[in-house]
């Protein structure tokens, strides 16, 4: 029997997707940058159907990418050789949530919009939040160390998570071990964290809860300068509700209004936005005016009176990634800097786009707080692409920063990992790929194992080296 046959066999004809139309959702990123080409997909509906499933595709030396919402940005989710979509999607499985650990166990497969509406069901919330919330999976999210929008308060997906249930590319099962404390050697619960699919398939998370707060105030600053925004973001950190601090520009705005239709929040175009969010038991409205009202630099403010105002400040800057994808695909690098540096970056980062991308667009926003950018390029000419990033990381790599601040290396920074990785770090890397998956069935050029990368055609033979040139 073949490999169709042997998948149907364990989870049922109906669950390996073989039709080419509908593969090929699974073989195109969001972005529709990243294209590839899907084997058959399955959806195992349980962790022992996902062991059956691995050794299956073990036993026919058919390599597997773990695919949850599909909504990554660094094309690590894609199937680029025909490897067969282990899509997680019916790992839905939610338990219930403990009052006294505020834990709640959730299959790989949920989803962080449900996720979330479970939380606040029971009184809590869950404290990391992205745009893409109605689609990313708690696995993918774990796999990528998501970061997202309230990270200056709550931390990243790393901080959120207790436990991790996974299996092994031979369908061992690892996990979960979820007490409060535990001192019994290594961490292999944080190994998956940012692990990209390339070492387990996590089949559910055991996973911190924050209190539900129910007051909030968001409002919209605009400065003339970044210095002054970053400078703002001291101060603004004297309020213990401080819960989100967003950066974008008046170009990205207007992108922003004319794609959603939406008013800017201010008459006057200003070059430099923060949207800042406060929630608290208490309205924190009060404490948040008082301290804007004395930040250097400050040219206006736009506080949102009701929950409709507040949403459509929030479009300003969450609809930058859907505004700018509208554009066309763009080269998308997700970077970060020590806060204190970004206003540095920024110009750099402009100059470079300028240099190596004339003509190009470029549109910045990101989380400010964690000096973290998202740089968006459209309309690099392919063979100048390579080149642009090469550029631009070794820019980042210049000023002591980081080539992925939230959204993982993929296929898409795989070469340029030895840029902000060092040799033996790299060396750990690979020994540690090798000691989970040792025949190299998962994830096959992400992250780590670049001469196996689909993109490695696409790139020069070293681009570290040619990068740090310039
Ligand atoms: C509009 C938009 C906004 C976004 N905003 C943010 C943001 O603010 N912050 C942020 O961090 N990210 C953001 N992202 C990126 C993306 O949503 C995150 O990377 C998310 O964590 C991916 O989850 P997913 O379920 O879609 O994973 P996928 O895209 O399916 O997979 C991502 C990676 O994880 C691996 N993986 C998936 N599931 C598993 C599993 N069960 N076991 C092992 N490996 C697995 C895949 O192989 C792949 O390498 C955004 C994306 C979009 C489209």
């Amino acid at each position: 029997m073949g490999l169709v046959g042997r998948l149907s066999g364990v989870v049922g004809a109906a669950h390996v997707l073989t039709d080419p139309d509908v593969v090929a959702g699974h073989a195109v990123d969001w972005t529709g940058r990243f294209r590839g080409a899907a084997g058959p997909v399955v959806r195992p509906a349980n962790g022992d159907e996902v062991s059956r499933v691995l050794a299956v595709c073990r036993e026919l030396g058919a390599a597997v990418v773990p695919q949850g919402g599909n909504t990554g940005l660094v094309g690590g989710g894609i199937p680029y050789r025909g490897e067969v979509v282990l899509s997680t999607t019916r790992l839905a499985e939610l338990g219930p949530v403990d009052p006294v650990t505020r834990q709640v166990t959730a299959g790989a497969g949920v989803t962080l919009a449900a996720l979330t509406a479970h939380a606040r069901a029971a009184g809590m919330d869950f404290a990391v939040d992205i745009a893409s919330r109605d689609s990313a999976t708690v696995g993918g999210m774990v796999a990528t160390n998501a970061g997202g929008l309230k990270v200056l308060r709550w931390g990243a997906m790393r901080e959120q998570v207790v436990a991790v249930e996974a299996r092994l590319a031979d369908g061992r099962v690892v996990g979960p071990h979820g007490l409060p404390k535990d001192s019994t050697g290594y961490d292999l619960a944080g190994a998956l964290v940012g692990s990209e699919g390339t070492l387990a398939v996590i089949t559910s998370a055991r996973l911190r809860l924050v209190p539900a707060l129910a007051e909030r105030a968001t409002a919209t600053l605009a400065f003339d300068r970044t210095e002054d925004a970053v400078a703002a973001i001291g101060a603004l950190r004297a309020l213990p509700s401080l819960t989100s601090v967003e950066v974008f520009f008046d170009d990205g705005l207007r992108l922003v209004c004319a794609h959603r239709r939406v008013a800017p929040p201010f008459a006057v175009a200003h070059p430099v936005y923060l949207l800042v969010e406060c929630a608290a038991d208490a309205d924190p409205t009060e404490a948040l005016g008082e301290v804007v009202a004395g930040l250097a630099g400050l040219r206006d403010s736009a506080l949102a009176v009701d929950e409709a105002a507040r949403r459509v400040l929030w479009t300003h800057r969450e609809a930058h990634a859907e505004a700018i994808n509208a554009l066309g695909p763009p080269v998308k690098l997700d970077v970060g800097v020590p806060p204190g540096r970004a206003a540095e970056f920024e110009r750099d980062v402009r100059a470079v786009v300028a240099e190596a991308a004339p003509g190009a667009r470029l549109v910045l926003f990101g989380h400010l707080a964690e000096g973290n950018f998202h740089v968006n390029v459209v309309g690099v000419a392919p063979e100048a692409e390579a080149d642009l990033v090469g550029r631009v990381l070794a820019a980042v790599a210049r000023r002591g920063g980081t080539i992925s601040a939230e959204h993982g290396i993929g296929v898409a920074k795989a070469p340029w990992l030895g840029l902000t990785r060092s040799a033996p770090e790299r060396e750990l890397f690979a020994a540690i790929k090798r000691a989970w998956d040792p025949t190299g069935l998962l994830n096959p050029g992400v992250l780590v194992g670049v001469a196996d990368s689909a993109r490695e055609l696409a790139h020069p033979a070293d681009p570290v080296a040619s990068s740090v040139r310039d």
